[in-house]
């Protein structure tokens, strides 16, 4: 057993590190306030190799292992987790086409999803089905020329930015099997946005609602197979467990190694703050916890790469674990930090905020208590 990553693993997250200190970091407040990311930026994650982080190599993709990608999706974070999220579910699209478009339609899009000219959304919750996702209800009807879509989705991250929307939708029965994938680009007639949604963190990520009204786009636009959109949604997710947990790993580091340095400048009582005993307790259980957590995802992210049997028990499992962790990392530094800890310019309230939202997305961390609970009364 080697824990230890390879000297192309450590480049990979000096890379993703230094990118973000420079061109993310200095930012990411402005962007908070300003409600958006300037595109201009995905283009130059892109020439990194961001931009299709596990699209296989033959599909001009980085082909890198989930372990891998979950290492720029850490060193990412420690600049900003909401953008670095925002690669995750771009990056989650582009492996979609990747695995399940036609040669026709992967030679449409795939290109411009891997140069970030084109960017992607997720969209498979609805107003009335969140974690229950197999009831959603937008319609798929098939028409002369393709299909056109109805319906309505809700929380889109990218709604309305983004270039072109991965739609799951129902084109047959009631059952999970009755619902297929469609690609929808920004434009097409009948398709249209709610309001900005105004969140507690993400706040530079813009989320609306992504609506459709009888919008007809050609059959070429179906993804993979029709009634197998359902089966391509929940695939992604496992992957999507391992990066926004490590998100929420390398946004909480961030907080940490933010914390030790300010301990060290304030002091109290005629003493640094990091002279009492107490504090320095609560600086080990947060270095005990992020160790732990960091381990624990990077063994799940490893099952899946080798496929191992219980690799979607170790994805929930590490998600809830690395999620809750990073988030009550995060609080003990911002409490470290006292009443300035609360102030923006600190960054770490930013953080704070940041990080609650990823134990409710990506399947909550109810859902991983259930993956986990079903399995094991099933092994039993
Ligand atoms: C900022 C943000 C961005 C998002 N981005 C996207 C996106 O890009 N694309 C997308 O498709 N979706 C997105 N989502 C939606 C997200 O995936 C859902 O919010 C999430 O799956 C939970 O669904 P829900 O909100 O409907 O909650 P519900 O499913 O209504 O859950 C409510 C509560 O009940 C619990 N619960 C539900 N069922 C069970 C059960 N069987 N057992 C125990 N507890 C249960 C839940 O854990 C939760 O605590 C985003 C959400 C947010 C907040």
């Amino acid at each position: 057993m080697d824990f230890a990553l390879t000297e192309e693993q450590d480049a990979i997250f000096d890379m993703a590190r230094a990118f973000g200190e420079e061109h993310i970091a200095p930012h990411a407040q402005a962007w908070e306030r300003d409600g958006t990311i300037p595109k201009e930026l995905w283009p130059q994650l892109a020439e990194l190799g961001f931009g299709g982080l596990y699209v296989s190599e033959e599909n001009g993709g980085s082909g890198l292992s989930r372990l891998d990608a979950t290492l720029v999706f850490e060193a990412l974070s420690m600049a900003c987790p909401s953008v670095a999220a925002f690669l995750s579910i771009h990056n989650m699209c582009a492996k979609m086409l990747d695995s399940f478009a036609s040669d026709e339609m992967r030679d449409r899009y795939l290109p411009a999803a891997l140069s970030m000219e084109k960017v992607f959304s997720y969209c498979l919750t609805e107003p009335g089905s969140g974690s229950d996702a197999a009831a959603l209800r937008t319609r798929a009807t098939a028409t002369d020329q393709g299909y056109s879509l109805t319906g309505t989705k809700a929380f889109i991250s990218g709604g309305g930015y983004s270039d072109a929307y991965i739609v799951m939708a129902r084109s047959g029965d009631d059952s999970p099997r009755g619902i297929s994938a469609f690609v929808i680009e920004d434009g097409t007639a009948g398709l249209s946005y709610g309001g900005l949604e105004d969140k507690m963190g993400w706040r530079s990520q813009p989320t609306r609602q992504v609506q459709m009204d009888d919008c007809h786009i050609p059959a070429t636009n179906l993804l993979g197979t029709e009634g197998e959109g359902f089966k391509y949604a929940m695939k992604g997710l496992d992957g999507g467990r391992l990066n926004i947990s490590a998100c929420s790993l390398g946004a909480a580091q961030a907080a940490l190694t933010q914390t030790l340095n300010y301990m060290a400048e304030r002091k109290a009582f005629g003493k640094s703050i990091d002279h009492f005993q107490a504090l320095q307790f609560r600086l080990a259980d947060a270095e005990i916890e992020l160790q732990a957590a960091r381990t624990f995802l990077r063994q799940a992210a490893w099952k899946l790469d080798n496929g191992t049997p219980d690799a979607t028990k170790f994805c929930a499992m590490a998600k809830k674990f690395v999620t809750e962790a990073g988030s009550r990392v995060a609080d003990q530094c911002l409490q470290l930090h006292g009443g300035y800890g609360y102030l923006a310019d600190y960054g770490i309230e930013k953080i704070v905020r940041d990080l609650r939202v990823h134990q409710i997305l990506e399947g909550t961390n109810e859902i991983m208590r259930l993956i986990v609970a079903r399995q094991l009364l099933a092994e039993r």
